[in-house]
């Protein structure tokens, strides 16, 4: 949502001239960065490749590519290995005329200088691609390009909105959503974060695999009790489908693949029961008392009723209500006793923080609302965050992604 409304106002701020001036001078620079290198024959916006054969034999260019590519990363760019004899080149808004000038100088171009290249070439976007009815027509994005205005207009967006700094939030379940505005700044407005592409070079990513992602790893380790911790799930909802997908591999692994019931308390956050839809799993809702807590005496009636084919049951603690349920402990035995795996959504994991850890109470695996609970920049600097820790016999059936390994800093 946050990538939406960044996007959203991006077209607000610069409108359709705006947009078509940045988009026209990012395609210039591809343009005659394309033309310099003799590239040709192909329609391009912003990205191109390119054919690295010095003696025009083929496989000839395997050594040259490797040399470009690193003499590139030393004068700080990146370019794309496409095979033996292929590089991709791509610039954006924040390419600049000195940038094309030092890329055209690494392959050895000593031609003419940008500007005279810049009066030279043509357009490469073929006239029959090229758009020509208006675009952003609606008044929102004509009118507010200018610092106040755009000011303003945010101002009366916010007051619009029942928010923290108004009234209650009515999402109930979220005990605990009310993190600092600050958190996101890092995200969304620091460069340092922001500009880090996606998977980028892992020498040059050590901050964010040794830093970020391991000592996180190695906390979340110790405060949930979890065996291993996989970063992978970009939110609570990612975490429960690659959690209960953990379960179902294990359960054919060992031979119960017919394992096909999810018991789900009826207080659950509306994601549980739609996670284990998408994992082919059949729904059996579970009662509530009067206070929100899980009817136990129930919970064992349909956990017998079901055992031949339980796989799991998905349980929020603290509750969806800010309870510790006190027989929390109970709920997970009686499902394990019938042959069930628990999974814990920890949306509320930091109430449990320093005092008792999932993996102790017995869940098998369990997401973590990074985005919500704990500090992680919501959406604009990346997406959430929710990780989900896991007890040993599930860490084989966890996603298989995992970042390059990581080198030790100097
Ligand atoms: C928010 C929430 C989720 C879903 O997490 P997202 O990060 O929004 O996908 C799941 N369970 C509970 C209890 C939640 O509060």
């Amino acid at each position: 949502m946050l990538l939406a409304n960044i996007a959203g106002m991006y077209a607000v701020w610069h409108g359709p001239k705006g947009l078509r001036a940045i988009a026209s001078r990012i395609h210039r620079l591809a343009a005659l960065l394309a033309g310099a290198l003799g590239v040709t024959g192909r329609d391009f916006f912003d990205s191109f490749e390119l054919k690295v054969m010095r003696s025009g034999i083929p496989g000839d260019g395997a050594g040259e590519t490797a040399k470009i590519i690193q003499a590139a990363v030393a004068a700080g760019y990146n370019l794309r290995r496409v095979d033996d004899e292929t590089l991709g080149i791509s610039v954006d808004e924040t390419t600049t005329r000195e940038d094309v000038a030092a890329l055209l100088k690494l392959f050895g171009h000593t031609g003419a200088p940008v500007e005279a290249l810049d009066a030279a070439r043509p357009c490469a976007i073929p006239v029959t691609l090229q758009r020509r009815e208006p675009i952003l027509t609606h008044p929102v994005f004509n009118t507010h390009h200018t610092e106040h205005g755009m000011l303003r207009y945010l101002k009366r967006l916010q007051n619009r909105d029942l928010a923290l700094d108004h009234a209650m939030i009515p999402l109930g379940s979220c005990t605990a959503e009310a993190q600092r505005r600050r958190r996101d700044d890092p995200g969304v407005v620091a460069r340092i974060f922001a500009r880090c592409i996606p998977s980028p070079r892992s020498t040059q990513a050590q901050g964010y695999v040794v830093e970020l992602i391991t000592g996180l790893e190695n906390q979340l380790k110790a405060i949930t009790g979890f065996d291993a911790v996989c970063m992978q799930p970009n939110s609570g909802a990612q975490g429960e489908y690659a959690g209960l997908v953990s379960i179902r591999r294990f359960q054919e692994a060992n031979g119960q693949g017919e394992r096909n019931i999810c018991l789900i308390p009826k207080s659950a956050h509306g994601t549980n029961p739609a996670t284990a839809q998408m994992c082919g799993l059949e729904v059996v809702a579970v009662a509530c008392d009067d206070s929100g807590n899980v009817d136990v005496a129930d919970l064992k009636t349909k956990a017998a009723q079901h055992a031949a084919n339980l796989s799991c049951l998905m349980i929020t603690y603290p509750s969806t209500h800010g309870v510790f349920e006190e027989s929390v402990r109970d709920i997970c035995a009686i499902v394990h006793a019938h042959g069930g795996q628990v999974y814990m959504d920890g949306a509320n994991l930091n109430a449990q923080v320093g005092l008792c850890r999932p993996a102790d109470i017995g869940a098998d695996v369990s997401h973590i609302n990074l985005h919500k609970t704990f500090a992680i920049p919501h959406g604009g600097g990346g997406p959430g965050m929710g990780p989900i820790g896991l007890k040993s016999h599930l860490v084989p059936f966890a996603p298989g992604h995992f970042l390059p390994s990581p080198q030790p800093s100097p």
